[in-house]
């Protein structure tokens, strides 16, 4: 059984082949366009998708060894995203299962990057925990079954990768800022600086008012030292990195002894931060947690997680009609 799978909810354009539950191909095409303006611009990223899809899909069956014949059903990303974005993809599943005459599957993105975690061994059991940061969501997500997942906390403003990126913009990175911080933290000193830590009611979090905070200590220390932020790169990346991940573990831990639950794994672009991954590993051994990490490529945005959730949906008849259509907003719309 081979469905192919595409996702284009952003910036990446990929497409990936999965045969009876294994990836074979997995092809990312990021998009280099929108660095210059310091953020992705909606109306670029869908002519870049227009652009890439072909060559990404072709290079995706090549690499797989699987021709358009041998495909059992097409996957592609519904939602959430960038209309334009989804257009894109959706249009090309639609049209490519229409002239094989094959089913189409749906795939909710944010499920994806959960369900990310069966590409690889060992998988978590059920029920666990998964922590999805990425950048435009943060949910502690109650994981029952392949398809069944409710989310029982979530950010009130902005995502914790937002957060990321916002940060490395007021300190002058280049867009998409996360790794960048990530990398300079690496160097620094996670004390050097104290940031407030937001309180919220729950498991959920809040992630607007420290990047105020960030805001008025930077303009009042450049105030005092106009080159504060090129001598203090390395503390401050590490100081901020180290909040965020302190309000993240926080609430996890709080869920996971609330629901005693001993699996908790965790997903999104922001899960390769490498002090968030290190800071889950030395909780999960204080809480005697089984801990799961995806690799990164399976981390940001990829078709290979969107056809691991094809795959499960193939396995239960989930099919959808050619009359779909892209949604940019489907929280909570989890199946
Ligand atoms: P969503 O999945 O919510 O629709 P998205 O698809 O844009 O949003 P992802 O591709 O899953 O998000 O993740 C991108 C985010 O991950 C960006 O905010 C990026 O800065 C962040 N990110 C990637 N690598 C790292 C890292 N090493 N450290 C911190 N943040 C990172
Ligand atoms: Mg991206
Ligand atoms: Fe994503």
């Amino acid at each position: 059984m081979n469905i192919l799978a595409i996702e284009s909810s952003c910036d990446e354009t990929s497409a990936a082949v999965i045969s009876n539950g294994k990836i074979y191909s997995n092809i990312v095409a990021g998009q280099l366009i929108h660095e210059r303006f310091g953020g992705v611009v909606p109306e670029l990223a869908s002519r870049a998708h227009q652009q890439h899809i072909l060559p990404v899909v072709e290079n995706a069956l090549e690499k797989a060894k699987v021709t358009k014949n041998q495909l059992n059903a097409i996957a592609f990303t519904r939602g959430p995203g960038l209309l334009g974005s989804l257009l894109v993809g959706t249009s090309f599943a639609k049209a490519m299962a229409l002239g094989l005459n094959i089913p189409l599957i749906e795939v909710n993105h944010i499920q994806a990057h959960v369900l990310a975690h069966f590409i690889d061994e060992p998988a978590p059991a059920f029920p666990f925990l998964c922590l999805t940061v990425s950048g435009g969501h943060t949910q502690i997500v109650l994981v029952r079954s392949h398809l069944d997942m409710e989310v029982i906390g979530e950010t009130q403003d902005d995502a914790v990768g937002e957060a990321f990126d916002k940060t490395a913009k007021l300190l002058g990175l280049p867009y998409p800022g996360g790794p960048l911080v990530d990398k300079y933290a690496q160097q620094g000193n996670p004390e050097a600086f104290e940031f407030p830590l937001s309180e919220m009611p729950k498991y959920n979090f809040s992630f607007s008012g420290i990047k105020t905070s960030i805001l008025y200590f930077l303009k009042a220390n450049q105030a005092k030292n106009p080159n504060f932020i090129e001598e203090n790169m390395a503390d401050i990346c590490a100081s901020v990195q180290h909040a965020l991940i302190k309000m993240l573990l926080q609430k996890l831990r709080k869920a996971a002894r609330e629901l005693n639950i001993k699996e908790v794994a965790i997903a999104g672009g922001v899960s390769a931060n490498s002090g968030l991954r290190k800071a889950l590993q030395e909780l999960g051994e204080k809480e005697r947690w089984k801990v799961y990490i995806p690799q990164f490529q399976y981390c940001t945005d990829n078709a290979g997680m969107i056809a691991m959730a094809a795959h499960f949906k193939y396995l239960k008849g989930e099919f959808t009609s050619q009359e779909v259509s892209p949604l940019p907003r489907m929280d909570g719309k989890y199946s």
